[in-house]
């Protein structure tokens, strides 16, 4: 299966600023990461680019803010309706340049598109308050506003939903965007800004500019400064979350920081041993373990560990590596380099301090890929808190065990971590179910279920992974602020 598109014109190979599609003198590459091929390159964007962005989206902000929430709405839903009419060319978008299987990328894009509707149907529910009085003749009340031009800087592991989760709530806000997708994944983007201007947004609303690596503080640079920049939603990693909380300081931004995980996944003895795999094999192996929520420590109670790690072992034996080209495949290619070396690092560690490889443990040579950076879905058992594995994230098909004894070794195990994203518990005691679900310290916990994202729920984290919710009613709340209005007696 070759993975072409009906309308050739979404692979773009500009970047996207005040609705017209720019060049620059330089340009990165964008590689398919199962075969290294180049799929175009791309405007690497500067000072330059980064400034004209702000100015476009402060003009277009001063208009759009103004523009009633059904208008806002209905632009919303024309966006959606033509992210659905190219599914399939944006689903294999998502695969040729971030590599995850086609049904993986169709699922992506049904993700994505499900935040454009919601916020959509959001957008016309930005009620404020009327405040009981307390003298006579007085009107106390609260009214939602925009917080004004919001700087969206995504990662590379989810391309379109990532990008709709952030520009969906702030154009239903009423405010404007100037956006930079991560430098592995920037062609969904802009094919997802393509159809935007398809569906009719005014010029300079999202502000869509590509940048390589080596040049992303340059363009965040100018945004961090600019004090017209109102507000930063990011998702990516801590350390760079930290960078950008420092020098958004100075302006005083508002921020939502969708930062790094290291889920626990925990086991009873009293679980449903196969509802329990189930769960593991889909939060775990979901885009080849390179997604934020995915388990990353996984604590089974001693009298079920050995019949979990067996259950487990066979599934995971079973799961197909290879191209997204090829349909059967199950399993991905890593993102990049960096990214496969270290997965490596972390086996590699945790078997010289005396962890067991049950399944896996080695770079996957692809008969059909054979320049991928793929690896073989792997378990190991015996891991310990001090292997790098239970203290970073691998972002990788890596499933490390953990036995434990009782209830309160687990919750101090899953808490044993500066991150606080996701959970996920295991039991069939309802107490004890209730319980950890208040003792864990992370922002989504989720009990015998394997799948928490869902656009109808609040996302994020607490301790370092950072602040603010996406989706749900509260994700429109992050691209808003409360004004209180004080009426006296005429
Ligand atoms: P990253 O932080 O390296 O990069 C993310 C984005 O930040 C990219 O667009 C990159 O170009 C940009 N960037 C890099 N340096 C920058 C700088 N100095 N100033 C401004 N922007 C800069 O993260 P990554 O490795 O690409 O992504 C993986 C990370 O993202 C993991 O830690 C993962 O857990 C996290 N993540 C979190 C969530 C969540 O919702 N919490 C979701 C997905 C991924």
């Amino acid at each position: 299966m070759t993975l072409t598109l009906s309308r050739p014109d979404l692979l773009r190979h500009e970047s996207f600023l005040n609705n017209e599609w720019v060049r620059s003198g330089r340009t990165f590459a964008v590689t398919n990461p199962a075969t290294g091929e180049v799929l175009a390159d791309v405007p690497d964007c500067g000072e330059e680019e980064a400034r004209a962005a702000v100015d476009c989206a402060q003009r277009a902000y001063q208009a759009w803010r103004r523009v009633v929430a059904r208008d806002r709405a209905a632009l919303l839903r024309r966006w959606h309706q033509r992210i659905l009419d190219n599914q399939e060319d944006l689903a294999r978008l998502i695969s040729l340049e971030q590599g995850k299987p086609l049904a993986e990328s169709r699922g992506e894009v049904a993700y994505g598109a499900s935040y454009v509707e919601w916020f959509a149907e959001e957008a016309k529910r930005a009620y404020g308050d009327v405040i009981p009085q307390q003298h006579n003749g007085r009107r106390l009340l609260t009214v939602r506003e925009p917080v004004g031009v919001v700087a969206a800087i995504t990662p590379w592991n989810f391309p379109m939903a990532m990008i709709a989760r952030k520009i969906a709530p702030a154009i239903a806000a009423g405010c404007a965007v100037v956006a930079k997708p991560a430098e592995d994944t920037p062609l969904t983007s802009l094919a997802l800004v393509k159809l935007l201007q398809e569906a009719g947004a005014p010029a300079g609303l999202v502000n869509m500019l590509t940048t390589s690596r080596a040049r992303a503080s340059v363009l965040a640079d100018v945004w961090l400064a600019d004090s017209r920049v109102r507000k930063i939603s990011f998702t990516g990693s801590t350390a760079v979350g930290k960078h950008l909380a420092r020098e958004s300081a100075p302006t005083l931004k508002k921020l939502s920081l969708e930062l790094g995980g290291n889920a626990p996944f925990i086991v009873f003895d009293d679980a449903d041993l196969h509802a329990a795999v189930d769960g593991l094999m889909v939060a775990k192996f979901r885009n080849a373990g390179q997604t934020c929520i995915c388990p990353n420590r996984v604590y089974v109670q001693r009298g079920i560990h050995d019949a979990f790690v067996a259950a487990l072992s066979e599934r995971v034996r079973q799961l197909k590596v290879g191209p997204a080209s090829n349909a059967a495949s199950q399993i991905g290619p890593l993102i990049n380099l960096r990214a496969l070396e270290k997965v490596q690092e972390h086996v590699a560690d945790a078997v010289l301090q005396g962890a067991s490889i049950a399944v896996g443990g080695k770079v996957f040579e692809s008969q059909e890929a054979p320049g991928g950076h793929f690896y073989a879905p792997t378990v190991l058992t015996g891991v310990t808190a001090a292997m790098r594995m239970s203290c970073e994230e691998t972002f990788g098909p890596v499933v490390p065990v953990t036995a434990f004894d009782g209830e309160q070794e687990a919750v101090a195990l899953a808490n044993d971590t500066p991150y606080g994203l996701a959970a996920y518990v295991y039991t069939r005691d309802i107490g004890r179910a209730w319980e950890l679900g208040e003792a864990i310290e992370a922002g989504m916990v989720a009990v015998n279920d394997g799948v928490l994202s869902t656009e109808i729920a609040p996302f994020g984290g607490i301790k370092e992974s950072g602040y603010g919710r996406e989706g749900s009613r509260y994700g429109l709340e992050e691209y808003m602020h409360i004004k209180y209005l004080c009426h006296g007696n005429l």
